[in-house]
């Protein structure tokens, strides 16, 4: 439980955000203050702030059994993903690689509309894969669709709405059989799941430091070495060519020390908040009628809950929450304000009058079952409300 100004403030959106962990802050603060320096400059001070960063190259790179030079610092996960799908694909057609894309639906925005720009602006062909009712997309599906121009393949490792989890691996040893590079979007994951990038066998992976206890507005792009990419940020050759750009070395430090306290932490914390969230899930079918778990009931993350209700206006429920003193969201962060149903659960086949009524409820580290039992509390008469409202309007 936190104090919002001053009221009591539930805290269960943990994949919208994460709150930075003391020892990440620790980490950061000197290179706001002392070690100022440009890590481009040769000089002492630049020196300085180099070696920091190299460390922090090396600490990612090994957190997810990569090189410290496949590494590239981002100004976030939106930006890896951008960088990956433009950056590999104008790269592949510029070594006259083809120019199909195959993207996943239920994708996050960042990689959806870039694919969308690619083939509005740029002439891809973009395939779009569906996924299942769980919001899970079939290997098979992505074999079927790689042809001999396919320039690259785009499937996440966990979706951020409904928490399901991809079978990347596969999808990756299918991608390396075909020569087509895999990128996938992990920027939910690391939190809860253990990643290494051979055993997923993907070519380029994103993460934001800000869903892993670390700072808001850094993010990680890993690339293979060898993987075709021009850089889409131009200008100085900072990260070995790939990003131009003066590195947030304060930013990097952090994703680096937020990236050790999760791999320390997550095993512990995914026993217990699978425990705490299936409580929450079998409170809410219970007390709650017409409602239904989101995603799949097992292939998920262990923080993630998602579920959608019928006849309720997912905002509106938001906001009675809210008024209880419960932050949750309505989908991903990045949408709410849209009141068109999400595009993930309308990807999955959810029909409209249940679409609307998403909700999504993530645990953290500090979340305790006293911060269950309050969401429990008051969610079956903040749902009435809200069906209630809505039937008054008609
Ligand atoms: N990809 C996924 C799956 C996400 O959940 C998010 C953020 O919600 C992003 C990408 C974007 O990350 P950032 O907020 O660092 O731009």
């Amino acid at each position: 439980m936190n104090r919002n100004g001053g009221k009591p403030h539930i805290y269960l959106d943990h994949s919208a955000t994460t709150p930075v962990a003391p020892e990440v802050l620790a980490a950061m603060q000197p290179f706001f203050s002392e070690t100022f320096g440009n890590p481009a400059s040769i000089h002492a001070f630049g020196r300085a702030a180099a070696g920091a960063l190299d460390e922090a190259h090396l600490v990612v790179g090994c957190a997810i059994n990569a090189r410290a030079s496949e590494v590239v610092f981002t100004g976030c996960g939106s930006e890896a993903d951008n960088m990956a799908l433009r950056g590999i694909a104008l790269a592949q057609r510029k070594n006259g690689r083809g120019g199909h894309l195959v993207i996943a639906r239920a994708e996050h925005h960042a990689v959806e509309t870039t694919a969308e720009q690619l083939r509005d602006l740029f002439g891809f062909d973009v395939q779009f894969i569906p996924v299942d009712g769980c919001g899970q997309v079939n290997p098979d599906d992505i074999a079927a669709a790689i042809r001999k121009d396919t320039a690259l393949v785009s499937v996440m490792l966990a979706n951020n709405e409904v928490g399901s989890l991809n079978e990347v691996s596969a999808i990756g040893k299918i991608c390396k059989e075909c020569g087509v590079p895999l990128h996938t979007d992990a920027v939910q994951a690391p939190a809860y799941l253990p990643l290494d990038v051979n055993e997923l066998n993907c070519d380029a992976l994103s993460m934001s430091s800000h869903k892993i206890y670390g700072p808001k507005g850094v993010g990680v792009l890993y690339l293979r070495e060898g993987t075709p990419f021009v850089p889409t940020l131009t200008g100085g050759g900072h990260e070995r060519g790939r990003r131009a750009g003066t590195v947030n070395v304060a930013g990097a430090v952090g994703t680096a020390a937020a990236i050790k306290y999760v791999s320390r932490e997550r095993e512990a914390q995914a026993v217990r908040l699978v425990a705490l969230r299936d409580g929450l899930t079998a409170g809410v079918q219970a007390s709650v009628p017409q409602a239904m778990l989101s995603g799949h009931p097992r292939q998920r993350l262990p923080h993630h809950a998602s579920f959608v209700f019928k006849n309720v206006d997912g905002e509106s429920l938001l906001m009675a929450l809210d008024v209880e003193g419960i932050a949750v969201s309505t989908g991903s962060a990045c949408t709410s304000g849209d009141p068109e149903p999400s595009s993930v659960l309308v990807a999955m086949g959810v029909p409209r009058e249940w679409a609307l009524g998403g909700l999504r409820v993530t645990l953290g580290y500090g979340t305790t079952q006293a911060d269950v039992d309050a969401f429990l509390a008051v969610l079956p008469k903040c749902v009435e409300r809200v069906r209630k409202a809505a039937e008054w309007k008609g």
